[in-house]
């Protein structure tokens, strides 16, 4: 697919950032790019359109890009899964381990109904924590999740591994 090769060149690659050693995949360059964009959520929506998917579950910050303009082209709702302290309404979170520590997500109880069918959308998928955790969370309020998807998989750090039988589907796979 020729999009795909559009879209990899309008990622940018920033070396030691946040910290020394690791290459910083920077989607902020494709989205200067309207075709590139709009490519990538073209070949989302084709993928999730007509497979009763009611659910865009977003996971804070990127997956709040990504995930609203594919919610509105397959007609589900968009539910943001934030950091903690975050959210103003009564929220059921999932906390998960960093590399250093533990973090936490949350989600407004009440925004999804047990039964539904979601994916869940963010930027990229490194060691898969931050996905495994949006997933339990869906989950626990009885949710299928049909699929996980990123714009970019980092498959050194086996993030697929780490979310087991539960499908992942990736545009581009970064070294
Ligand atoms: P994981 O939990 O899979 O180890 O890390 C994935 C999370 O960290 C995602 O929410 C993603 O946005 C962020 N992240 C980690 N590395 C990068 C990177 O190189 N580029 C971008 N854009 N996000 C990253």
């Amino acid at each position: 697919d020729a999009r795909i090769a559009r879209i990899s060149s309008s990622i940018r690659v920033i070396p030691n950032f946040p910290k020394p050693g690791v290459m910083f995949q920077d989607i902020t360059t494709m989205l200067l790019d309207p075709k590139a964009f709009k490519d990538t959520i073209d070949l989302f929506v084709e993928r999730y359109k007509d497979k009763d998917i009611s659910v865009v579950a977003g996971v804070e910050a990127r997956g709040f890009i990504f995930g609203p303009p594919i919610a509105l082209a397959i007609g589900a709702k968009f539910v943001p899964m934030r950091k903690p302290g975050k959210l103003p309404g009564e929220v059921i979170s999932e906390e998960y381990s960093l590399e250093y520590g533990t973090d936490k997500m949350e989600m407004h109880v009440g925004a999804v109904e047990a039964g539904e069918r979601a994916i869940v959308i963010d930027d990229l998928i490194a060691t898969g924590g931050t996905l495994s955790a949006a997933i339990k969370l869906l989950e626990r309020v009885g949710l299928h999740v049909v699929e996980s998807a990123c714009v970019i998989e980092l498959p050194e750090l086996k993030g697929r591994d780490r979310l087991g039988d539960k499908p992942l589907f990736v545009l581009i796979k970064a070294a």
